[in-house]
């Protein structure tokens, strides 16, 4: 195999709790993430020589080493000792920096396509284990769908799948990053934490109202804090006639879940004239993977 192309979905957050931080940075957390079938196309191609090329649709994405996909195809090359140039094709449709995980999708993509076409014989497992080294939302990514994710992220347990519905997605104008969110976190006696519990529930009882009723996300507290718009957006979408709306990951996206799919599709259109909102779809919850 020469080449393989790939689809990299990108995933919203259902629930999202930070129990703690931890003495390294990082923090422990509880989230549920859900894949949508908004996603990245790849394409990974062998040559002769040695290296790693990259080409993407978005000019201001780095193409050098600091791309995650580049990180992930270097983190590969070094330990299996790889003797042949990589090239990447990255077409992004996924937001970037907007709490949709796109670059840990692709960097996932990347760790799957390499594996399968220099038959380096990894299973998930040791996938997810060189995937965490570069972003604690990959192993989910490898693993997709469904999920629990507990630890910095990488303890893993897969869920029934979601049932059938609608996401409107929607990114507004500007970025925030992951850092500062998490920089900024206040947990204290006052948190107010997600009932993830009650979301697990609600999934194994295949009751999307009852996922509904609790989305929450405890990262709300600093980004919709600093962006009001963030707030108004989850308002115009219930509005619409979505069950509840959320940020998803650190954000800036919203997300609305939908039973009905014309009030998804009308609430798609009245959301892309609106000026709070640069780019907005309609999508379903689907299963990860990375088939073409
Ligand atoms: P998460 O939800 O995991 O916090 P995110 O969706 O908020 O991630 P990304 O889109 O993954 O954020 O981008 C975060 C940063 O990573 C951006 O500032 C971007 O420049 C950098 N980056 C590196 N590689 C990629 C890539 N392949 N796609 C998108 N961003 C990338």
């Amino acid at each position: 195999m020469d080449e393989i192309k790939m689809r990299a979905y990108a995933k919203v957050n259902l629930g999202l709790d930070v129990l703690r931080r931890r003495e390294d940075g990082y923090h422990d957390v509880k989230m549920v993430m859900q894949n949508i079938d908004l996603f990245d196309k790849i394409c990974i191609k062998k040559n002769a020589g040695r290296g790693i090329t990259m080409r993407t649709n978005l000019a201001f994405l780095p193409t050098d080493g600091s791309n995650l996909a580049c990180k992930a195809a270097r983190l590969l090359i070094d330990e299996f000792d790889i003797d042949s140039a990589v090239y990447i094709d990255l077409y992004k449709f996924i937001p970037v920096a907007a709490g949709m995980a796109g670059g840990s999708a692709d960097a996932a993509a990347v760790l799957y396509g390499m594996n399968k076409m220099f038959e380096l014989g990894l299973s998930l497992e040791e996938l997810m284990a060189r995937g965490v080294k570069l972003g604690a939302d990959i192993p989910y990514c490898l693993m997709g769908g469904t999920v629990l994710a507990e630890g910095i992220g990488e303890k893993l347990t897969k869920l029934k799948p979601f049932p059938d519905c609608y996401f409107v997605v929607a990114k507004p104008p500007f970025s925030v990053s992951t850092r500062f969110v998490y920089e900024n976190l206040v947990l204290d006696s006052h948190t107010k934490h997600p009932d993830i519990d009650g979301i697990l529930g609600a999934i194994e009882q295949g009751d999307i109202y009852g996922v509904a009723d609790r989305l929450e996300n405890v990262l709300e507290s600093v980004t919709a804090k600093e962006y009001p718009d963030i707030e108004g957006i989850k308002d115009r979408m219930k509005e619409c006639g979505a069950l509840n709306a959320l940020m998803s990951g650190s954000g800036p996206t919203v997300f609305g879940i939908f039973d009905d799919e014309q009030k998804a599709e009308t609430c798609n259109r009245i959301l892309r004239q609106d000026a709070r909102v640069k780019t907005s779809y309609v999508a379903r919850s689907c299963a990860g993977g990375f088939d073409n």
